[in-house]
């Protein structure tokens, strides 16, 4: 049995909130279900016991999360970047949620950074968490969701789980999982999923909202990359997918339209390990997946200045397109994906 929620570092985290005055809930760039559902609910929850809290991320979220109620409580940094500066550089508390060290807040680590009083708390789900004044960290667990609504159950029992906190929870844990398809599948999670459809969770509307609710764009895109565009490398179990600027343009791109894509070349019987290269403004951004045993953690962050976890990380590269494709070839000469 765990003991990322025994009762001393509950305890500990009660007394820290309890003399904050204010308190900051950041969490990641190119924030995904996750990342908002987990901070959603554990801002909400936080501001239901009375505690001043705000909730940031760096940058815009995918539209399709706008359907949690709640959601128009996320502050964008880049959107408002003074007052959400301003608010966490002055903080007396501030909660890292779904990311393990600072650096993946790009821009808005800085107002973090800039805040040398306030105590740090991560509740986290990915490996290799950097040093913090107070960890909730299990990297066996499916989402930070999961870590949230254990936080939450241990604080306070199941009566907190109030409707507009146990959706943002579901919202985290079936994003993170691919809708159950993946990850840490364990029975704590499917026991957490129970409790969170007792309480008001819908799955069906869920699914609906979360993964039915593309542009034709986005559909047709995604046609056009799995026939032009995908590689597949038989011999050594890869398949790996370009997107350039260009064709983001084409296809009418907007954030969030490739959520997912890196994972559908693993649906090919012999394909265990996929790799998505997106051009953005200043770099190549990296998503890998694998099924099995090949560790993309430890190759992302080998090659590609990234990490994550051991079945799907990130990372990039500055360069040109060409250039990080020769990079990734040769890194696969070294590297060899069991199936
Ligand atoms: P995605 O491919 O969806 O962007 O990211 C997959 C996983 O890897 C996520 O859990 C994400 O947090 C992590 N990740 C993505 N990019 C980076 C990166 O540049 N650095 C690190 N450390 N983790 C990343
Ligand atoms: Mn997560």
């Amino acid at each position: 049995m765990k003991n990322t929620f025994d009762s001393t570092k509950i305890i500990q985290f009660q007394r820290l909130c309890a003399a904050a005055r204010t308190i900051a809930v950041v969490s990641h760039t190119n924030p995904d279900g996750d990342a908002i559902g987990s901070g959603l609910a554990l801002s909400g929850f936080l501001q239901n016991l009375g505690h001043d809290v705000r909730f940031f991320v760096p940058n815009r979220f995918p539209k399709f999360l706008d359907f949690i109620p709640g959601s128009e409580r996320v502050e964008v940094y880049n959107e408002a970047c003074d007052a959400v500066r301003a608010y966490i550089s002055s903080a007396d508390l501030i909660i890292c949620a779904d990311f393990n060290r600072i650096e993946r807040l790009d821009k808005l680590s800085t107002a973090v950074e800039e805040n040398i009083v306030a105590p740090r708390v991560l509740i986290d789900h990915h490996l290799n968490p950097a040093e913090f004044e107070l960890a909730f960290s299990d990297t066996d667990s499916s989402s930070t969701a999961q870590l949230v609504y254990e936080l939450i159950l241990a604080w306070a029992g199941v009566e907190a789980i109030i409707p507009e906190i146990a959706l943002p929870l579901y919202v985290g844990m079936t994003t993170d999982t691919g809708n159950f398809s993946y990850g840490n599948l364990t029975p704590e999670l499917y026991r957490a999923v129970a409790v969170l459809v007792e309480r008001g969770v819908r799955p069906i509307e869920v699914s609906q909202a979360v993964f039915n609710t593309q542009s034709e764009n986005r559909l047709r895109m995604v046609g056009y990359l799995l026939s032009e565009k995908m590689r597949v490398h038989a011999p050594i179990h890869t398949a790996y997918i370009t997107l350039t600027r260009a064709e983001k343009t084409r296809f009418d791109h907007q954030i969030g339209d490739t959520e997912g894509i890196v994972n559908m070349p693993l649906s090919i019987d012999i394909v265990s390990f996929s790799a998505m290269f997106i051009e953005t403004l200043d770099c190549i951004k990296l998503s890998f997946r694998s099924k099995g045993t090949f560790d993309v953690d430890q190759f992302a962050r080998r090659y590609f200045d990234g990490g994550g976890h051991r079945n799907a990380a990130g990372g990039r590269y500055y360069g040109p397109m060409s250039e990080a494709v020769a990079r990734f070839e040769q890194a696969m000469a070294e590297t060899h994906p069991e199936d």
